[in-house]
């Protein structure tokens, strides 16, 4: 086509690029909400309350105890790719933060009626400034002044609002979303215990339209995996679940080995070790109990859906009609896996995946063993 030509191509201005940029990170309420919990606990915080409003619909909040927003980046944090937790893309390796991409943020501000934030550090607590946003996520000029102990409160109201189909959407499937958004906190209610010794009080509460308030997930700070699990699912779930403790070395593969730079001769096999509870073998959670199956990769909930297929298959090929409760805590080393894979973070790639997933399939048939014959002798009583 000659450049005179009149083309159906036009740029788009910059408000539509980027909120198709944006899209990409919030996808979805539950992706929203675990964006907003992820940087409660990047601030350390060791309290953590989630508030929903009809569902999330009408707004969410998240309230924590963390470090506070000092006030020379109240400008800055909800801008595209600013971030206070990476200062360049070499340290993405060892990255130990959730965040990393200054995004979430600045999407929000882009897919949502209004975004806020009531922040203050040790400083400036107990008086904390609010600070609202633009769509673009510049922040308002004029900032408040509210009561505010030290932490951060981050409230979204209205999200999609600026997007109509996506809104509708929204609105048609409230109460699943809502419960895809719940399972997620369940996950975030493990990842304390995951990351050793940190005690994090989680609670999740809904007020709908009427005005009622319920809870819907409450952790009482314990830092162990079986206090959060008797915390969630109740005490009477403990005593179907065993302790997972596994571990294997994973051959690395020698393409991988090229691009990390090691010789072939060098060290190369993982030590991998998979901590956390499964179901005995004897008493699943039902047929399709996979909302109770939570995955971390050194702490951070993930879907390998190849690791998960393993679980699945060896369990089954113990207890044909059920599905395990599962919590594995994959600990790896950091240059083994990536997680700048997918935009939310859920994928995480596994260095030679093919080598692990084997692997653990034989440590955890080797692990159940000796239940294979207790459960047989059992059922055949
Ligand atoms: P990222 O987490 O990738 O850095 P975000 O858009 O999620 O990007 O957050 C932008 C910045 O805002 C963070 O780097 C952090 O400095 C600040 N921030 C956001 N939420 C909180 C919070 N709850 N407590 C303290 N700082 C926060
Ligand atoms: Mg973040």
């Amino acid at each position: 086509t000659s450049p005179t030509e009149p083309s159906g191509i036009k740029p788009l201005d910059a408000g539509s690029v980027h909120k198709i940029s944006s899209g990409q990170v919030v996808v979805d309420l539950q992706t929203a909400v675990k964006e907003l919990v992820e940087n409660s606990l990047d601030a350390g915080a060791t309290n953590i309350e989630v508030r929903f409003k009809e569902y999330g619909l009408e707004s969410f909040e998240v309230v924590d105890n963390g470090s506070g927003i000092p006030p020379e980046d109240y400008d800055s944090i909800a801008l595209k790719h600013h971030t206070s937790k990476l200062s360049s893309f070499t340290d993405l390796e060892s990255v130990a933060t959730f965040g990393f991409r200054g995004e979430a943020l600045s999407s929000l501000c882009a897919l949502a009626e209004s975004v806020s934030v009531t922040t203050a550090t040790a400083a400036e607590a107990p008086v904390g400034t609010v600070i609202e946003f633009e769509r673009t996520g510049r922040a308002k000029g004029k900032k408040g002044k509210a009561a505010r102990q030290r932490g951060t409160t981050v409230t979204v109201s209205g999200l999609f609002k600026p997007l109509p189909v996506r809104r509708k959407e929204l609105e048609r499937n409230a109460k699943r979303e809502f419960g895809k958004a719940l399972t997620l906190l369940h996950a975030y209610a493990l990842v304390p215990c995951a990351q050793e010794n940190r005690g994090v009080r989680l609670s999740v509460t809904n007020q709908t339209a009427g005005g009622k308030k319920t809870v819907q997930l409450r952790t009482d700070g314990t830092p162990s995996t079986r206090a959060s699990v008797s915390a969630v699912w109740g005490p009477k779930t403990l005593e179907n679940l065993v302790e997972l403790d596994l571990c294997f070395a994973v051959e690395v593969e020698a393409a991988v080995l090229r691009r990390l730079g090691k010789a072939q001769d060098d060290e190369n096999a993982n030590e991998v070790r998979v901590r956390g509870l499964i179901s005995k073998f004897a008493v699943g959670c039902g047929r399709n109990g996979t909302d109770r199956q939570f995955f971390f990769v050194n702490g951070r909930p993930c879907s390998p859906s190849k690791v998960q297929k393993a679980f699945n298959e060896v369990y089954r090929s113990f207890n044909a009609t059920q599905s395990p409760f599962i919590i594995a805590d994959f600990i790896l080393p950091t240059n083994s896996c990536d997680i700048n894979v997918s935009p939310d973070k859920r994928t995480i790639l596994l260095h030679s995946e093919g080598n692990l997933v084997q692997a653990l399939r034989t440590a955890l048939e080797e692990k159940y063993a000796p239940s294979r014959s207790t459960y047989d002798i059992n059922a055949s009583q």
